[in-house]
Order: C-alpha cells, then structure tokens, then sequence
C-alpha cells in the first residue's frame, strides 16, 4: 500500500477521553473511531490487524480440530426462555422486538443457539467428538464501557463449543482448547497464562482464564514467577493424543497463577518468596466445562455404543478477538509507539523514501516495494511528500516491526537502511538482502 493513497487518519494530539495506553494509540494511529459508548468503527489499519488476529485464532482452532460455522448476531428470545437465561442475563442483555414483535436479542454468547443446532442434526455418539466455532460480534451492554475496545459493549469473539459422549472425552475437548489458545496467543507475541477461574454465570466446573500480564488489566492477579517463563514453542502436537495434550496442560497449570476470585492466600504463601508476584491482568480468553448444564435443559442427547440416551457433554470456549489489540498494544510499545508483533503487524514492513521527488530516489523505492510484493510480503510506502523526521514518527507510532529508509546518500553505496522497531538497530544492506531477510523473518508466521 502507498501511505499517498491509503486511509491512516493519524491523530497529532493525545485524545483526552482515552485513559490507557492501547487506547491512546489505537486512536493516535487511526485504527479506530467510537460510534457510540463501546461500539467502535474499524478503520482500515485496525481492521487490518483484527484480520490478523482472526485468521490466527482460525488456524490454531482448525489445527486442533475444531470446526468453523457461523451463527446470527440476532437470536429469538424463546431459545433463551429454554436454558433459563433469558430472565438470569439481565440489563447486560440487549433486547429487542422486531414489527411483529417477536422478542429478540442481539447475542451475548451462543450456548444456546449451539445447543439448538445440535440437538437438530445430530442424535448418534458416532457424530462425535464434535467442536464447532464461529467469530462473531457479541454485544453486552456493559455497565461500564471503557479502555477502548477491551471492554466495549460491541466486540468480536471466537465461540467454541464441543460435545461429547461423556466426561472424559469432554475433558479432553477442554484441555484441546487450552493447547490450542497457549499457541494462538504465542503466535500473536504474547504470554497468556491460565488462571484457574470461578464459573460465574455461565456455571461449570472447570474453568481457566488467560491471562496477559499489564499494570493497567481489570484482574488482580497472584502468581508464581516461574510460570511466565513457560513456552509451548514449535513442538508438535498430535490433538488426538489424549495423554499428550493432558501433559502439556499439567505443565502450563501446575505452578501457582490465580486470579482474585479464586486466590488461596496458603497456596500463594507455598510458593518461594523470591518468585511470589501479584500483578494485574488483562483476560484474553476462557474455558469452561459444564457438562450437561444445557443439553439437560434444552434436550440434546446422543445415543451411546450401548444404545442408552445421555444428555450431551458440553463446554464453551472464547477468546476477546477486539480485546486482543489492545492486549497486544498494552504488552508492546514504547513512547513513540506502537511495536507490533510480526506475528499481527498490519504491514509486514515500512519504506521511508527520504527525499520523495528525486527521481532515483522514487525509482528504488518503487522497486523495492514491488520486490517486496513479489516476495509474498505486504509493504507500507510512505510517498508522501513530507519531511523524514515526520515520516519516522508515523512509522514508530503505528509500529510496523521493519521499517526500510532509502535515500541519496545509500543509494551512491549501493545499500538501504534496515531498522527494527523493537530494537532501533539499523543495518545497511543491499536492497536484495533487505527483501530477502524480510522473506526469511516473515516465513515462520
Ligand atoms: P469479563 O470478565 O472481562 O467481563 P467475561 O468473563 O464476561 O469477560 P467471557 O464470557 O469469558 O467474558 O468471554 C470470552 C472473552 O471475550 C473474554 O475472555 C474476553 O477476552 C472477551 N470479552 C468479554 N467481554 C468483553 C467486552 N466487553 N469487550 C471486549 N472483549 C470482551
Ligand atoms: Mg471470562
């Protein structure tokens, strides 16, 4: 994309309305614009890594095995009346009646709307196990809308919900979605750690949250030090592995991480004083088990290999896809700026032309951008006709990891200038090296 065409209302000023550091810059850098209290339009920057985000979580999900549908943001209220929840929800509910007056309501979640789907088409264990997921817009109508798109009334989330014949095979499904989640959130740059959590409203038994380590989180959080040195890494794991997926969800559980709802001061106190922390923390996504909560209420059984009837065994699963920006953001900047991630980057690289007008100039820029294209990358050229201090900020604020400085004076050398965001380290190299070093970053994500 050429910044002279593209749609990067960058702010100059501080927006004062915005209270955290995400929030800030997701304004600052035009990613974002509020409609209304937490509903928010998605401007191409923004959109852009939101798509980002989506397409991981839709990658990690399918490689786990987990099937994607999707579900309306309008639901009929009678489906609700079924499990109970209609009148339990609440004024966090957004109700609504349509000409005929039927009631409906703009869904918060989708427990029932699965159920319904399930009991529908599938009535057999052979159909089993079955997980299925959809991204989809949720509203809430929060109490208190605020930090941007971390606690908006409008947000994305991925939905999953697995049935299965019975406990064990439910467990599993459970412990598939915390493997599953440790990788995505790795893949975007982040350590999320499971925190064994309260069921709330959803009830359950078992029940995680992930949680992202930031002063500014809305969770007090208590934990053992040595759990944010765990990595899931690039090893391989076979989901339908039961015993190995359980491993590894022993490895990322056992240490002491708690949040407030369910910190036990003895436990915390178990753990050696050096590596005692409490912290804050943002939730980026959770798990739960409830078994046949709502396959009881609502009639979904399945026939076993013995042909008895049994209520479906069922748990649900989201990650805050809209919530994760501002996770990542308030995990990754520094005072110019956003840092983004390769894993997330809206552009996997920037091109600051230094003397835009120059007719050698332009033409190793223009070549550089289309080498980077046919390397499979997504370039950002800043051509517009500007000074290069102005241009370098625009560039730290909106975070690209890579940035590309071409200008006369490399260009007599042979060389352009590449500068990672992270670091600010800068390196001189051929712009062939430069294309090919990006492809070699880029290739792993
Ligand atoms: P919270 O405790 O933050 O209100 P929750 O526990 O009610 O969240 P879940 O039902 O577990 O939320 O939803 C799954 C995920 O969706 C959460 O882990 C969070 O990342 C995200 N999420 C929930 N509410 C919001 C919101 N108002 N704005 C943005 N993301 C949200
Ligand atoms: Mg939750």
């Amino acid at each position: 994309m050429r910044l002279s065409r593209y749609f990067l209302p960058v702010l100059k000023e501080t927006p004062a309305e915005a209270q955290i550091v995400s929030h800030r810059l997701m304004l600052r850098a035009g990613m974002i614009k509020q409609q209304a209290a937490g509903i928010y339009s998605w401007l191409p920057m923004g959109l852009k890594v939101l798509r980002r985000i989506e397409q991981i979580v839709h990658e990690e999900q399918q490689r786990a095995g987990h099937i994607p549908l999707l579900m309306p943001t309008l639901q009929p209220a009678d489906l609700w009346r079924e499990s109970g929840r209609y009148d339990d929800y609440g004024d966090e509910m957004l109700r609504i009646k349509d000409r005929q007056g039927r009631e409906m309501l703009y869904g918060p979640t989708n427990e029932e709307m699965i159920t319904d789907i399930f009991r529908s088409h599938v009535s057999s264990y052979k159909d089993l196990p079955l997980t299925l997921y959809h991204i989809q817009w949720k509203f809430r109508d929060e109490m208190r809308p605020r930090f941007g798109v971390m606690r908006g009334r409008e947000f994305l989330m991925k939905d999953g919900y697995n049935f299965d014949v019975d406990k064990p095979a439910a467990l599993h499904a459970y412990n598939r979605h915390m493997v599953s989640y440790l990788r995505t959130y790795e893949r975007m740059g982040l350590t999320a750690i499971p925190m064994r959590a309260d069921s709330g409203p959803i009830g359950g038994d078992d029940t995680h949250e992930f949680l992202v380590l930031a002063s500014t989180g809305e969770s007090e959080v208590f934990y053992d030090s040595a759990v944010t040195e765990l990595k899931l890494g690039a090893r391989e794991v076979d989901y339908d592995d039961r015993e190995a997926v359980a491993a590894i969800c022993q490895e990322f559980t056992t240490l002491y991480a708690r949040t407030d709802e369910t910190h036990k001061t003895e436990l915390f106190e178990e753990i050696p004083e050096e590596r005692r922390r409490v912290g804050r923390g943002i939730e980026v996504g959770q798990i739960f088990y409830f078994g046949t909560k709502y396959s009881d209420a609502m009639g979904a059984t399945v026939v076993t290999a013995d042909g008895a009837r049994v209520p479906v065994e069922m748990g649900s699963h989201g990650i805050g896809v809209s919530r994760l920006l501002g996770a990542i953001i308030e995990a990754s900047h520094d005072e110019r700026g956003i840092i983004w991630p390769e894993g997330v980057t809206p552009f996997h690289a920037g091109i600051v032309n230094l003397k835009q007008g120059d007719s050698a100039t332009d033409a190793a820029c223009d070549a550089l951008y289309a080498a980077l294209k046919g390397a499979g990358l997504d370039p950002l050229y800043d051509d517009r006709d500007e000074r290069a201090g102005a241009k370098f900020a625009t560039m730290d604020l909106i975070g690209l990891p890579w940035r590309l400085t071409v200008g006369p004076r490399g260009l007599a050398k042979g060389v352009v200038e590449l500068t990672n965001r992270r670091s600010g380290e800068s390196e001189e190299l051929t712009a062939e090296a430069a294309v090919a070093r990006l492809a070699q970053i880029y290739a792993g994500h």
